[in-house]
């Protein structure tokens, strides 16, 4: 709980039926529309909450595993899981 990450919303497409992670800005940016840019470059059309929740994007999965500005290096990443992994 040390470390501060932005805040994530994770959103079902209707599209593709991926639950994608948005960040809290384009959740935000995106709210009026309906239509969120999720972190894998993906826009989500926000599906009916009624749905059953569906799978995690893996795209999304992997951008936040391997943020592109962490330089850190690959051995040390390990450690990091994405939370609602467990
Ligand atoms: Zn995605």
């Amino acid at each position: 709980m040390s470390r501060v990450e932005p805040f994530l919303v994770h959103i079902r497409c209707d599209t593709d039926g991926y639950t994608h992670a948005v960040t809290e800005d384009e959740f935000a940016a995106g709210r009026h529309d309906g239509r969120f840019r999720a972190v894998c470059g993906h826009v989500v059309l926000a599906a009916p909450m009624i749905e059953e929740p569906g799978r995690f994007d893996p795209v999304c999965r992997d951008v936040l595993r391997t943020p592109p500005s962490a330089a850190v290096p690959r051995q040390e990443r390990r450690g990091l899981r994405w939370r609602s992994r467990r």
